[in-house]
């Protein structure tokens, strides 16, 4: 963490717009903006919509396989590109489109199934023509986040009490004591980006995972209880899915040990993507949001360059020096890691032309046999 970097919550909230946090669901879709320009070809601007929605009781395999072709039909008729996962527990997609071809995407979903009136659209637009994916790939999966609970053995989302909270209440929360907040995300995205809550507030939970499949033997570990009995316990990912199972996890767990109990449980609504634009000039958000499409990170849009750049505390992997962006796709070279690792500007054309052996700062960590601080999980 970067000394001197506080803000009190009246500032945090300057410039806050409240309806950016507001959940679509149930509502009519945003309407395409005024003024969206073709480019100098003529191209039109790029729209990105996010969105997830898990179906409970589960699709049956005929209703899964109906699921994955229209799917795809839809996307066809719209012009609408992406990658998504389909499972029998529901959908989740990153597409894109033109603005109109987006939105009618989205209600040709709800037309479809009124399941899709419950579902958060979230809808970027005015991207440059470049950031449309070339094609729509939807994989046939066994869950929509890895977790390695497949649907016979997955805790209910209906049981479980964790609330949906929006990006400002959720905000307001962070400087509440005995407090705590999990990034649910891999440790490679939260380098680049995470909550920082004010001083006597929320206490900063990574679990340092590698990927989802880790963070429910992270949760099962004694460790981590201590850290969140008797505490509200807040979390939040990129959109929102996958604090979903995550804490409907949390639940299951609650109920079957009786000495493991909480003061609440509470979610971003909409995820970091939301609470970013609800907060144009950061919030308590630090440095950059990693994101799985062709913008590969979202920045708060009214956060000067100067500040973004002096919250940069990621590392080159080769030369150490702070560099906080992920570009040319560099993994990890152990072979039960391969997770992206950042390589500065400077260091890129050799890695590229010797290809030597890179090492991320969790395989670092377990190299040195040091545990990194907090609750740390070891492989
Ligand atoms: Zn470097
Ligand atoms: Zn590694």
């Amino acid at each position: 963490m970067v000394a001197g970097w506080q803000v009190s919550l009246e500032e945090s909230m300057q410039g806050m717009v409240p309806k950016m946090a507001r959940s679509v669901a149930h509502k009519r879709l945003p309407p395409v903006p005024d003024g969206l320009r073709k480019d100098e070809k003529g191209r039109p601007p790029t729209s990105i919509m996010l969105f997830y929605q898990y179906v409970e009781p589960a699709w049956s395999a005929k209703q899964h396989r109906r699921a994955l072709t229209f799917v795809h039909d839809l996307g066809r008729k719209h012009g609408v590109t992406g990658r998504g996962r389909c499972s029998a527990e529901g959908l989740n997609c990153t597409l894109t489109g033109t603005a109109e071809g987006v939105r009618a995407f989205a209600q040709g979903l709800r037309d479809w199934d009124a399941l899709f009136d419950d579902t958060d659209f979230k809808i970027t637009d005015g991207l440059e023509h470049h950031k449309k994916f070339k094609s729509l790939t939807i994989q046939k999966k066994e869950e929509l986040v890895a977790y390695g609970l497949p649907v016979s053995a997955a805790p209910s989302l209906k049981e479980n009490d964790t609330q949906h909270v929006e990006a400002d209440e959720y905000h307001k929360m962070m400087s509440e004591p005995n407090t705590v907040i999990i990034d649910v995300r891999n440790r490679y995205e939260t380098e680049i980006g995470h909550f920082q809550p004010p001083q006597g507030g929320a206490e900063f939970i990574d679990p340092k995972v590698r990927n989802s499949h880790e963070l429910p033997k992270w949760l099962a570990m004694p460790e981590t209880q201590d850290a969140l009995k008797g505490k509200k316990v807040m979390m939040y990912c990129t959109g929102g899915i996958r604090c979903e199972r995550f804490s409907a996890l949390m639940t299951q767990l609650k109920q079957d040990n009786p000495d493991f109990q909480t003061d609440g449980e509470f979610m971003l609504r909409g995820g970091i993507e939301r609470y970013v634009r609800t907060f144009p000039e950061g919030g308590f958000w630090k440095g950059k949001n990693f994101l799985f499409d062709k913008r590969q990170e979202q920045v708060p849009e009214k956060k000067p360059s100067e500040e973004l750049q002096e919250e940069v505390e990621s590392k080159c992997c080769v030369c150490k020096k702070l560099w906080g962006l992920y570009r040319g796709q560099f993994k990890c070279s152990h072979e039960d890691c391969q997770v992206p690792v950042i390589v500065c500007s400077d260091c890129r054309p050799d890695v590229e032309l010797k290809q030597p052996w890179l090492q991320c700062p969790l395989c670092e960590a377990r190299a040195g046999g040091g545990h990194a601080p907090g609750v740390a999980l070891r492989l």
